[in-house]
């Protein structure tokens, strides 16, 4: 099976264009576990550790299914790693979606015919025609992927499910044909249905948000700290699935407006309402307290954190920050520091 990568710091990759013509779409996702040896004579020694990770295992070279790769615009990171993709990286098929800083409606037809130009761009390469049925038709999937998803995550709210197994879950689903994730998630939803709560230690009820977090090891540490993932705003989270795209309509604008609409992330604009959606979830779910997690050098989470601690100290909500390396040794040096949090809430 052919498929598309996608190098994304915020999920605004139109998965359903992919679908369309044929592609499985892969999100491309760090590894934790290797080391950075081709990267560094391409980016300075301050850029974010989790996109270098990305590139690094892109410059060693892509599973060879992956016929091209999209990136979209996020952050002054990622926008500026895809020239040195371009160059660095062994790939005939690179195109940069511009999704657009703001959300309003001329950023809705900026977006649009970026849109209409990969789309364009992939036919020409693929010799291919992209269908709007067949748009349509992949819409109608990744919904039912985003609903199936939505409800699972209600069970880590319950103490039915660890946030680490839905971590997996919503990572399976950007990494896996859609027909086998709806399959898988079609079963998680029977199996859940029957299951009981764990009854551990009762768990702190933690809101995760930060950077891209994508190693469940992390999400298990937390776990072994003893706190609960019960919601999250992340980009494997509950940016990926909280709302659906319209299908009564032109698919292209469908796509657009659902990406323009969706909880906003750091690197959109005006980054302070991400704290709104922030506390939303923070009041529903009854959170004990909050972790925001910055990838070393993650810019628009450093400059988020002065706002979000001042907000949430003013919500009374405990609230902590902590930027971190990509690799597994430093969850063991960051223990004192969440002990110290598990103790305060
Ligand atoms: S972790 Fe931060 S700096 Fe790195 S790619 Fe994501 S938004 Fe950009």
């Amino acid at each position: 099976m052919t498929k598309i990568g996608y190098f994304d710091a915020d999920v605004v990759s139109p998965e359903e264009i992919f679908m369309a013509a044929g592609f499985t779409p892969i999100r491309l996702l760090g590894d934790p576990t290797i080391e950075h040896d081709k990267v560094n004579e391409h980016v300075p020694p301050t850029h974010c550790v989790w996109a270098k990770n990305v590139l690094e295992q892109a410059i060693r070279g892509l599973n060879p299914e992956i016929k091209g790769v999209v990136t979209s615009h996020g952050c002054d990171c990622t926008n500026r790693e895809f020239d040195i993709w371009v160059e660095a990286v062994d790939l005939d098929f690179l195109f940069y979606l511009n999704v657009p800083l703001k959300r309003d409606k001329a950023a809705l037809n900026f977006f649009l015919n970026d849109l209409k130009e990969l789309i364009s761009q992939i036919e020409d390469k693929f010799k291919i025609k992209i269908q709007s049925e067949k748009i349509k038709e992949a819409i109608k999937i990744t919904n039912q992927i985003r609903k199936s998803l939505k409800e699972i995550s209600e069970y880590r709210n319950s103490m039915i499910l660890k946030g680490s197994e839905f971590h997996e879950l919503v990572k399976l689903s950007q990494t896996n044909d859609k027909n086998y994730v709806l399959e898988i998630l079609k079963n998680k939803m029977v199996e859940l249905k029957k299951k009981a709560p764990f009854t551990e230690n009762k768990m702190k009820r933690i809101l995760l948000t930060g950077s891209v977090i994508d190693d469940t090891e992390f999400l298990k540490f937390l776990e072994d700290k003893g706190f609960q993932v019960v919601a999250d705003d992340l980009c494997i989270g509950s940016r990926y699935f909280w709302n659906t795209i319209e299908e009564d309509k032109d698919p292209l604008i469908a796509i657009a407006e659902y990406h323009l609409s969706k909880p906003l992330y750091s690197t959109k604009m005006p980054s302070y309402d991400r704290f709104e959606f922030l506390k939303e979830l923070a009041e529903k779910y009854e959170v004990d307290g909050i972790i925001n997690i910055a990838m070393k050098f993650c810019e628009p989470m450093l400059y988020d954190h002065p706002y979000l601690n001042k907000k949430f100290r003013e919500l009374g909500i405990p609230y902590i920050f902590i930027e971190m390396l990509y690799n597994r040794e430093q969850y063991k040096q960051l223990s004192t520091r969440f002990e110290a949090f598990a103790e305060i809430i």
